[in-house]
């Protein structure tokens, strides 16, 4: 037991273990507990967490309701199949339905589930309403839906297509958002439904028009579309609302969530009206884990925790003083900060052609922040949503620092 406790210690001390499959290019650092905002190392090192395991910890780490909400169920039942009823499922869908466009909620265990669930939801939807040959769905480069085979098909970005065959039918990947014209002309016999995140989050904080969403619910009802958002990466109080739709005014049929939703604990889902989840009938859907008690215990603590009076105004709150932050971050450094853009929590800070945005996130790691890269040379500011003022202050300073490090010839 000495031996196998000590080659787990040389491992974590001499890099990433080979046993784990390669497909993540991972900093050397192993995290061993966290509190809020903070993540402490093996090392007892403490860095500043404004990456939220990719906007999955909203409630910061260790969050002691959630916490207890965990342990409580873990004392009592973790698992018994959706054969049975499961009281904290039927909680946590009356609870997204009362706050929320949906009538109707499925439960899976990830974000690429959750998308993959709702692309068969408008399939199913045309189909019952007499229209199999309406299968086709409108997507957009830039985006992520995750990296199943379906989902990959759907964002149509060719680095996560590269190798895997044929890509998925049935997926229309227009060239960009915010063109209205390049929808309506994509528009087809075979189309089912319109699906597309808010904001792209991988894609660089990419953020929809009001006007292009408002448009985009016009086209839908016009032609007899499902409108599908995923909102994996905005939901949950991210943005400044509960959902970012709401930013825009308008309601979707259909929505994919998960990340922020199990604040840490792997879990999804799919809401939808009751229109628009028609064809979901028993046999056409389902999953062995999906919404299962112990999931479901935290998914209630996450939401409660947003719905309480006052949560999610405090976040817009802390999210102006953070943009006011940024703001002054990139006046500070405008030889290669070009945009801050986003909603909310839901930050990036595009960076010129002079530096390429990974070397910003290395260097934010050596002054001890986390951050998450993404598309359009952008890193991503996503702290928690429970972060502390002076915390979001001093990952400024920290991200300012960095952007001085990464400027330095090496
Ligand atoms: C992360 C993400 C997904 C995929 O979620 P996984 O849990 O990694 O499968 C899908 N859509 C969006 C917008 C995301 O940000």
């Amino acid at each position: 037991m000495s031996a196998a406790s000590s080659a787990t210690k040389s491992a974590a001390s001499s890099g990433p273990s080979p046993a784990v499959m390669g497909t993540y290019g991972r900093f050397d650092v192993v995290f061993d507990r966290g509190e809020g905002s903070w993540l402490i190392d093996t090392k007892g090192e403490r860095y500043l967490d404004f990456g939220s395991g990719i906007a999955v910890n909203a409630l910061g780490h260790a969050n002691p309701k959630l916490a207890a909400a965990l342990a409580e169920q873990a004392q009592k039942l973790w698992h018994t199949s959706n054969l049975y009823r499961i009281s904290g499922q039927e909680k946590l869908a009356e609870q997204l339905v009362a706050n929320t466009f949906a009538d109707k909620v499925f439960f899976g265990n990830s974000g690429a589930e959750a998308c993959e669930g709702i692309i068969k939801l408008a399939r199913r939807y045309q189909y019952v309403s007499g229209h199999p040959e309406r299968w086709r769905i409108i997507t957009f480069k830039g985006s992520f839906h995750g990296r199943t085979l379906g989902t990959i098909a759907a964002a149509g970005n060719e680095k996560y297509l590269e190798g895997f065959g044929e890509p998925a039918p049935g997926f229309d990947v227009l060239e960009t958002v915010n063109d209205l014209a390049l929808v309506e002309k994509a528009i087809g016999p075979a189309t089912a439904a319109i699906m597309i995140e808010p904001i792209q989050g991988e894609g660089g904080i990419r953020v929809c028009t009001r006007e292009f969403m408002q448009g985009l619910r016009a086209l839908a009802d016009k032609h007899g579309l499902l409108l599908i958002l995923d909102e994996v990466q905005t939901g949950v109080g991210r943005t400044g609302k509960l959902f970012a739709y709401e930013w825009a005014g308008i309601k979707p049929d259909a929505m994919a969530i998960a990340k922020a939703i199990g604040g840490g604990f792997p879990m999804g889902a799919f809401l939808a009206t009751e229109e628009a989840a028609k064809g979901m009938v028993p046999g056409t859907h389902g999953s062995t884990f999906g919404g299962n008690p112990l999931a479901m215990a935290v998914g209630n603590a996450v939401l409660e925790t947003v719905l309480e009076p006052g949560f999610i105004e405090g976040v817009r709150q802390k999210a102006l003083r953070f943009k006011q932050l940024l703001a002054g971050l990139k006046d500070e450094h405008g030889d290669v900060v070009e945009e801050i853009r986003g909603e909310g929590l839901l930050m990036g800070v595009k960076i010129n052609a002079k530096l390429p945005a990974g070397d910003v996130v290395k260097a934010c790691m050596a002054e001890h922040l986390l951050t998450v890269g993404a598309g359009d040379n952008v890193v991503r500011m996503i702290p928690p949503l429970t972060t502390a003022d002076e915390d979001l202050a001093e990952g400024v300073s920290r991200l300012s620092r960095a952007l001085t490090r990464a400027k330095k010839p090496q």
